[in-house]
């Protein structure tokens, strides 16, 4: 029996996962398989993960939830097109496209190959990233047709965490006033996950391991030019990891306006207002922790919530920058730099990767005021560890939103699968240099400028 389902019938429904047309393993992560401890032969591994066969016996379930969508409140939301299959080592496993639930309100419950694809690819790259995230085990494709704009392929991403609870599971007991089950899932996720809290001040303890979480995520993602894209309270994990990958893109011509998600009108998901709304959304937590936590104390906690986040994204940023000792004008030198990049349009991502290597940034004489500064800052530091610092915290690769897209042409157009192995070795290990892979650092071509990603698909 699932973990999950100990906390009984109000939390989720027992579903039957729908199996996909001729499925087919397109990539499995293999680490991931041995740290699970999964030792069964792909045959068996596809048949779960194409929703045909039980996870050991497990029954499949699909949690209730509620959220905050772009700002507003739907009072029932739920697992609509994902649902847990099992656990093992600890995690649990997810599958995401296995059909129907009754919180699919009337949509198919599926998930199309190119937005699989995406979430597979992008797993791995936060991973690699070292950014908390769920992972994802298996992606497999299959010839069940989904109808959206077009008619596509249904495909199914095996997701794998150690939880899978977002703010919205709480929001919608609160709301409806039912404190003892906001109180048992509490209960359960402390008991699970943060076991540390447990003691007379477990709510409010908890509430600041979960602010704190969620700032350390947030750091990482401005750190590394990440743009989630769909911050909705229903798309924020309990235990801080980044979920959901819909609608996200990398920063690559740096602008801190970028806005990746299409429908996205407003901006409210934008890069930059990334850290003020994770903020917003969890003051949205504390008002349905508010049966536990008394308003005052969670204030406090969310009042942590900034240092939190600079301490982390300092911590972050000046390894980025190769630099070992705080010094004041750091965030001066800093900022001019994303300044000088916005002004001159140019890739954020490389640019950071270059300061290891400032000949090549010299390239551009634009910048060589800067580099004087940032010369002279390095040059006070007698830090041999520079480069390999920077290194480690400056990625070769990230997932260009083009990169992706060729790997899913190839996937859709000539069942090509090599181009999602090729991105998935890179993005595993991001911080590398393969000699012969240099294309895959390049910026994006003129046929990918127009290229949109939007919510469900
Ligand atoms: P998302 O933006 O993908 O997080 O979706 C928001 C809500 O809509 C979640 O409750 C999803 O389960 C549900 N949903 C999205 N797409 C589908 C779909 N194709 N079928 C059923 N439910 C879906
Ligand atoms: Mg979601
Ligand atoms: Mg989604």
């Amino acid at each position: 029996m699932l973990d999950f389902a100990t906390l009984g019938s109000d939390f989720f429904s027992n579903i039957d996962t729908q199996s996909l047309k001729q499925p087919f393993l397109i990539h499995k992560n293999q680490a991931l398989q041995d740290r699970l401890k999964l030792s069964i032969k792909d045959n068996e591994l596809l048949n779960i993960a194409s929703g045909k066969n039980k996870f050991q016996c497990m029954q499949p379930i699909a949690s209730i939830y509620a959220g905050y969508q772009f700002g507003h409140f739907v009072p029932q939301l739920g697992d609509g097109r994902s649902c847990l299959i099992g656990q093992v080592q600890g995690l649990e496993l997810s599958l995401k496209g296995a059909g129907q639930t009754p919180y699919s309100r009337g949509a198919d419950g599926r998930a199309v190959l190119r937005s699989s694809i995406r979430e597979y690819l992008c797993s791995i790259a936060m991973k690699g990233l070292n950014i908390p995230t769920t992972e994802a085990l298996t992606l497999v494709g299959s010839h069940s047709e989904v109808y959206r704009e077009n008619i596509e392929t249904g495909a199914i991403v095996m997701r794998c965490a150690p939880s899978h609870i977002r703010f919205g599971h709480f929001e919608l007991f609160a709301v409806r006033g039912q404190i003892s089950q906001v109180r048992q899932l509490a209960d359960f996720v402390i008991e699970h996950h943060y076991q540390y809290c447990q003691g007379e001040n477990q709510y409010i303890d908890f509430f600041n391991e979960v602010v704190q979480k969620t700032a350390i995520m947030i750091a990482h993602w401005q750190a590394q030019g990440f743009v989630h894209g769909v911050m909705n309270t229903d798309n924020m994990s309990i235990l801080g990891l980044t979920i959901d990958y819909g609608p996200f893109g990398f920063l690559e011509t740096y602008n801190p306006k970028f806005i990746c998600n299409h429908s996205d009108h407003e901006g409210r998901y934008s890069f930059d207002q990334q850290p003020n709304i994770a903020l917003w959304n969890l003051s949205r937590l504390a008002d349905s922790l508010s049966s536990l936590i008394n308003t005052k104390q969670a204030k406090l906690v969310l009042d942590k919530y900034q240092n939190y986040l600079v301490e982390s994204y300092s911590v972050l940023m000046r390894q980025k920058f190769g630099l070992h000792e705080k010094d004041k004008q750091d965030h001066v030198l800093i900022t001019q730099f994303f300044d000088m990049l916005y002004q001159h349009k140019k890739d954020r991502t490389n640019s950071l990767r270059q300061l290891s290597n400032v000949d090549k940034l010299a390239i551009n004489t634009d910048f060589n005021d800067w580099i004087e500064l940032y010369d002279k800052r390095v040059s006070q530091e007698n830090n041999r560890n520079r480069i390999s610092m920077m290194n480690s915290v400056n990625p070769n690769y990230i997932l260009r939103n083009y990169l992706a897209e060729v790997a899913i042409r190839k996937a859709e157009d000539d069942k090509d699968y090599t181009e999602i192995e090729i991105l998935f070795d890179l993005l595993s290990k991001p911080f590398e240099v393969h000699q012969d892979m240099e294309f895959y650092t390049y910026e994006a071509p003129d046929w990918a400028q127009g290229l949109t990603v939007s919510c469900s698909s």
